[in-house]
């Protein structure tokens, strides 16, 4: 008897591929906007594992920008903040804690609300820039160093000031807006109000600067409004959120195929896949969104995408328990001085853990990567840096482990796509959309501008959204089972054996 192949057929209106943070974020965002039928698929057994679970945790808010010569990518950051608090903050209360907080009568700034279990740490984030006398300077020859440091020194200082200072008022006529552009420019000749140190802080720049038999420099500490944030947290509400509003999930899927119509602009038609138990599956729908983050490579061509994918691999150090209780990061102008610590609390069974995560914030490029290069990253930069910050015996007395994770960017030849932050591609006439976010960071307003994106490829009715959203016991479950733990976690989980 001949064997009869059959394959499920399925129909929604939209696919969204991969569940990492931008997957969620915009299956998430449109569910909440529209009565539409959405499926995210992910070919893990649990969405979150790959670059969405292996990050260091930082929430970016500017600071790593603030130096840069073009301000884009910090104004960037700075929009991101003003989507979090306006479409975010209200609806996931209690979780998303930035907020803006009164800090003079009538005068509104985002802050941290302390509170527990919620997406991002009040423990802010220390911005050491040095002066002119520090190691890398005073070690190197060239004069236009210390020129260089003290452009990158007023920058710094001028726009975290415009932006989070005494300078601009978030609060216009009761909305939440970030300051624009040109504000942000005007930096020159501002007083930071920002500088603050801390004991430990002072302590641990001493020590850097002895560690080359340096008297302690000039340094300018600033509080900033970067935190750590807790990544798996933010994914479980907001898959928790998008079950509540019917979209449904499905994990270790692979998509063996996409069936596409060439004739004019490229239409999907299908996706086949095998689903996890082995069966074949036909998905159809009016959209495909795609947010594959490094499995874009099997995609391009199909696709037709003009911009070129470039990964890039990262290396870090996990330190547990926790090296000291201050998140800071020295901002250089010299690669090799770039060091950031950040520290993480997690919960493993019925135990508390507190680590720090150690890694020098800049990438490695690696253009071998793609035809299977299996290189170490060097880690020994981060070591070294760590020991001259810690000392050797504070450092080494911890449990150290590290890994590496791969970055994914899309690289076009047009000035303004290289400055980008995150990536949102779709022609006019296709029915799919392609999203790679450069930061977990900018998940608002990667869901935002995806979401302005979608409407102008399917027509569909928009509705209100819930005010606030409380998840219902059996929701919250099912979301915890679909979200992995974060790596660190789960690397401290299996050295301590629970
Ligand atoms: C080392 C490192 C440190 C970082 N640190 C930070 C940080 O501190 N702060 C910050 O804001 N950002 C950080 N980032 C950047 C951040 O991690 C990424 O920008 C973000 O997580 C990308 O999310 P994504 O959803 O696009 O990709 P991913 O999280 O990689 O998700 C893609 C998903 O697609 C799925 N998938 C892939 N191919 C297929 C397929 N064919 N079919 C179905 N599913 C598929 C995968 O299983 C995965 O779940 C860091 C990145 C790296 C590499």
């Amino acid at each position: 008897m001949t064997k009869i192949s059959v394959s499920q057929i399925e129909y929604v209106d939209v696919i969204v591929i991969g569940g990492g943070i931008a997957g969620i974020a915009i299956a998430e965002f449109l569910a909440r906007h529209s009565h539409l039928s959405i499926k995210v698929l992910d070919s893990a057994p649990q969405l979150g594992t790959f670059a969405s679970g292996k990050l260091e945790g930082w929430f970016h808010t500017g600071a790593l920008y603030s130096g840069n010569e073009d301000a884009q990518t910090f104004i960037n950051c700075v929009n991101s903040l003003e989507d979090l608090i306006n479409l975010y903050t209200p609806y996931f209360t209690q979780k998303c804690n930035i907020a803006q907080a009164e800090i003079k009568p009538n005068f509104f700034t985002p802050q941290v609300i302390p509170t527990s279990k919620g997406w991002f740490n009040d423990r802010l984030v220390y911005l050491i820039h040095p002066g002119a006398s520090a190691p890398e300077i005073t070690l190197s020859a060239l004069k236009s160093d210390s020129l260089y440091l003290e452009i990158q020194r007023n920058r710094v200082l001028g726009r975290l000031e415009t932006a989070y200072g005494q300078q601009h008022n978030w609060n216009q006529n009761g909305n939440c807006r970030a300051p624009i552009y040109a504000q942000i420019e005007a930096y020159e000749g501002l007083n930071c109000s920002l500088r603050y140190s801390t004991e430990t802080i002072d302590n641990l720049c001493r020590r850097f600067d002895q560690s080359y038999g340096l008297e302690k420099s000039n340094y300018e500490i600033i509080r900033t409004l970067d935190c750590s944030m807790n990544t798996s947290t933010i994914m479980k509400d907001l898959v928790a959120s998008a079950l509540a509003q019917g979209v449904t999930f499905e994990t270790g899927i692979i998509i063996d195929k996409l069936l596409i119509e060439r004739y004019g602009q490229i239409q999907i038609k299908s996706l086949l896949c095998q689903t996890q138990h082995g069966f074949t599956k036909r998905l159809k729908a009016r959209l495909f969104i795609f947010a594959v983050g490094k499995g874009f490579e099997a995609f391009l061509s199909d696709l037709q995408m003009r911009a070129k994918l470039k990964r890039s691999r990262s290396a870090m150090v996990v330190a547990q328990p926790a090296l000291i209780d201050t998140n800071f990061v020295r901002m250089s102008t010299k690669r090799r001085f770039h060091f950031n610590h950040f520290v993480h609390n997690c919960e493993i069974g019925t135990e508390k853990f507190v680590y720090s995560m150690l890694a020098d914030s800049s990438y490695t490029n690696d253009n071998l990567i793609n035809q299977g290069d299996e290189d170490e990253v060097d880690i020994e930069p981060i070591l070294e840096s760590a020991e001259r910050y810690f000392g050797k015996d504070q450092l080494y007395s911890r449990n150290l482990f590290s890994y590496e994770c791969v970055k994914t960017e899309f690289i076009s030849q047009e000035e303004q796509k290289r400055r980008y932050s995150y990536w949102i591609e779709s022609n006019p006439k296709s029915n799919y959309l392609c999203v790679l976010p450069g930061k977990f960071s900018f998940f608002p307003t990667v869901a935002f501008q995806a979401y302005q994106r979608i409407k102008t490829l399917i027509s569909f009715d928009e509705c209100a959204p819930k005010s606030t959203f409380e998840p219902d016991a059996k929701v919250k479950q099912e979301a915890e089972k679909l979200i992995a733990n974060s790596y660190p976690m789960k690397i401290i989980a299996e050295a301590i054996d629970i």
